[in-house]
């Protein structure tokens, strides 16, 4: 995968950018951060070269080592990245395109029986003597008569696509991979993700990021009700999405003995509720000690009996700061959709319990009104479980990891 200009071409990574362009006067800010973004992510992998030019930016090495699929699989989790290539680029000359073409075909199609294939062109520079038709046309023959027995044309539904754009050099490429899209992560804010161990929270952290948001992530661990294993569960979750949301932290609230004063304490129809309330107050006064403006949770509408409207309303209520809930309107499949293509949902299934399956209300109240859950809690000394729940707190460093992968 060296620069190999002994062949008369070099290789760079073409990165596509989606909605970013849109920006108007805060492109630039955009694009600074998103480089920013792609240049941490392959800080350990060599010197690079990254520019932007209009909506692309260019991946070029500065030394001899170029990584090429190792930098693709890392773009490709980078939000505001639409798609990458591996890209050859050479001197615009009808001559030496058609011979680049025939040396890239050859590598591209070696081993292989049968392919069918189409030529896209795109000439941006008018100079060049031959038309975009004329380019493809004239590709497309040479194809086939160099290689009558493999390639046959498709142009509807081929197995690849020989790209050539013609600019000030000619960039030819035939492979793409999809990013996430979204925009960068350091453009949306910060945020507080609530991430249990189970399916939905780590995907709500990821479509916040996905937004541009900057995370960190709570958990609320219950011990010995809930074992290390459980904790162990959430750090893992964390990781994985640190391929996403990039280092970050992860805080540990120890819930046991707040957990125990609301069981003795509080009706039990009106436990789950009570708890989550006390959760929301104390990510909130953590949030605001981190200087953040929002909490995320995996809440969606309807699917259980505390993520009813009106035990959402009330669990919110207890919150400080707005609650992000980006899974309210998506069903379960839905969910479980993204869990697996974010990469969460092996984890999340590990049959760890928390704390939420073990402290559960037997009949809990399905509308509980914010007066009743005011009722519920006034034997409690609210502001002294949050402290409590503040003093508890465990810190838990989260590294990128992308030479675990
Ligand atoms: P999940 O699949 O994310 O666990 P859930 O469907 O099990 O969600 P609940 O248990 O009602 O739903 O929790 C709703 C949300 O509250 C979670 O998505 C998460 O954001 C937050 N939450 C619940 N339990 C915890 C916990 N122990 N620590 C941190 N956040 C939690
Ligand atoms: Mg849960």
């Amino acid at each position: 995968m060296q620069e190999n200009l002994s062949n008369g071409y070099e290789e760079i990574i073409l990165v596509r950018i989606g909605e970013i362009a849109l920006k108007g006067a805060n492109r630039s800010k955009f694009y600074n951060q998103l480089i920013g973004n792609i240049r941490y992510r392959l800080r350990d992998l060599g010197r690079f070269d990254i520019r932007q030019s209009h909506t692309r930016i260019w991946i070029k090495p500065k030394n001899e080592i170029f990584p090429a699929q190792e930098i693709l699989k890392r773009v490709s989790k980078i939000f505001g990245i639409v798609s990458a290539s591996l890209v050859r680029t050479f001197v615009a000359e009808p001559r030496i395109l058609r011979e680049q073409l025939l040396d890239y075909a050859n590598e591209v199609i070696s081993g292989k029986d049968k392919l069918s294939f189409k030529i896209e062109t795109r000439r941006v520079n008018k100079n060049f003597p031959l038309s975009s038709y004329e380019v493809s046309s004239a590709a497309g023959s040479l194809l086939l008569e160099k290689f009558p027995t493999v390639l046959t044309v498709d142009v509807h539904n081929p197995d690849l696509v020989f790209s050539i754009e013609i600019r000030e050099k000619i960039y030819l490429f035939s492979d793409k991979i999809d990013g996430p899209k979204g925009l960068p992560v350091g453009m949306g804010g910060k945020g507080l993700a609530l991430l249990s161990g189970g399916i939905d929270s780590p995907v709500a952290a990821w479509l916040m990021a996905s937004r541009g948001m900057m995370l960190d992530t709570v958990y609320f661990h219950t011990p010995p009700y809930t074992s290390s294993r459980a904790l162990d569960k959430v750090i893992r979750l964390s990781q994985i999405l640190s391929r996403y949301l990039g280092n970050h932290r992860l805080y540990i609230v120890n819930f046991t003995d707040i957990q125990l004063e609301l069981n003795d304490n509080c009706r039990n129809d009106m436990l789950t509720i009570v708890m989550r309330r006390m959760m929301m107050r104390i990510a909130s006064r953590l949030a605001s000690q981190l200087g953040f403006k929002s909490l995320i949770t995996g809440e969606s509408l309807g699917q259980v009996a505390s993520q009813t409207l009106e035990a959402l309303i009330t669990t919110e209520k207890a919150s400080e700061h707005i609650v992000f809930r980006p899974l309210i309107g998506l069903d379960k499949d839905e969910i479980t959709r993204l869990s697996r293509q974010i990469g969460t949902y092996e984890t999340s299934i590990e049959p760890y319990e928390d704390c939420c399956t073990v402290f559960v209300s037997r009949h809990p109240k399905t509308f509980p009104s914010v007066e009743d859950a005011k009722w519920a809690e006034q034997d409690l000394d609210i502001n002294h479980l949050i402290t409590r729940g503040l003093e508890s707190v465990t810190t838990q460093e989260i590294f990128l990891r992308d030479h675990l992968d």
